[in-house]
């Protein structure tokens, strides 16, 4: 078993991956290492595959051939409990995360209770810290449709850390907000990141991506065509189509 750089064993890892659907390949071959405390930023053209991988991270999606490690273990392997997979999985998607029937209190406590078997009380309390520290404390009791898009999302971040995950994945969670939302919900992650959150996260905010992220690996029709240190990969792509890119979008 491969391990990063630091020595510590990768918390996601991911071999020669390819999903396909129907007659196209959406990923071939992905390898990909995610190393404890690190941010992985997925780059690449709408359409690229930044979705489908994390969603086969995620096991959201079956994958056709390769394999993918949490913490070392399978989660490929047919015999590996999908469920106990998720729980150590937190995911954000870029809009409509939160329950609207139900209080932002009750959305972010659902899962450590019915899933995680956590008493109310502790669900609440732990909730409770973790909106306070997200500046939402008094949001608590409202419905999502209360609360500001970038509100939502904080609360939606909120969600996917009450089960205390291993690993955080997030789908362009500002992309459906009003850019003067969008640095409250990228400052969250920032901080997440201080405090040693592993992420993975796919993203249009290449200023961002360039701050925040110690990997950059940008996706070409369903491949990692170039992946490094943020500083390289922004600052001195390898492949022209990185550059083509880069050029377009920033
Ligand atoms: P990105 O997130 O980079 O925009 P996606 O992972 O959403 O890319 O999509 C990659 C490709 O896979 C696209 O061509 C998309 O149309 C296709 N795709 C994604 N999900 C499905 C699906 N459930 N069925 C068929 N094709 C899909
Ligand atoms: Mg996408």
């Amino acid at each position: 078993m491969s391990t990063a750089p630091g020595g510590e064993a990768p918390v996601l890892r991911m071999e020669s991956v390819r999903k396909t659907f129907g007659d196209s390949v959406v990923l071939r071959d992905i390898g990909l290492e995610v190393a404890p405390h690190t941010v992985t930023a997925l780059i690449g053209a709408s359409g690229s595959g930044k979705s489908t991988l994390l969603r086969c991270a995620n096991l959201l999606e079956e994958i056709d051939d390769g394999a993918i490690w949490l913490d070392g273990e399978e989660i490929t392997d047919p015999r590996a409990d999908q469920d106990a997979v998720r729980r150590r999985i937190g995911v954000v998607f870029q809009a409509y995360n939160l329950f609207p029937h139900m209080t932002v209190l009750d959305n972010i406590t659902l899962a450590p209770r019915r899933v995680h078997g956590v008493v109310r009380a502790e669900a609440e309390e732990r909730a409770r810290g973790l909106l306070e520290r997200l500046g939402l404390a008094d949001k608590a009791d409202a419905y999502p449709d209360r609360l500001s898009g970038g509100q939502q999302q904080r609360a939606a971040i909120v969600r996917a850390l009450a089960v205390r995950p291993r690993l955080l994945l997030l789908d362009e969670i500002t992309a459906a907000l009003d850019p003067e939302l969008v640095g409250e919900v990228l400052n969250v992650v920032r901080d997440l990141k201080d405090e040693g959150m592993t992420m993975v996260l796919a993203t249009h905010e290449m200023g961002f991506a360039r701050d925040v992220a110690d990997q950059v690996c940008f996706l070409d029709g369903g491949v990692v065509l170039e992946r490094g240190t943020a500083e390289q990969v922004f600052g001195d792509p390898r492949q022209e189509r990185t550059r083509r890119f880069l050029r377009r979008i920033v």
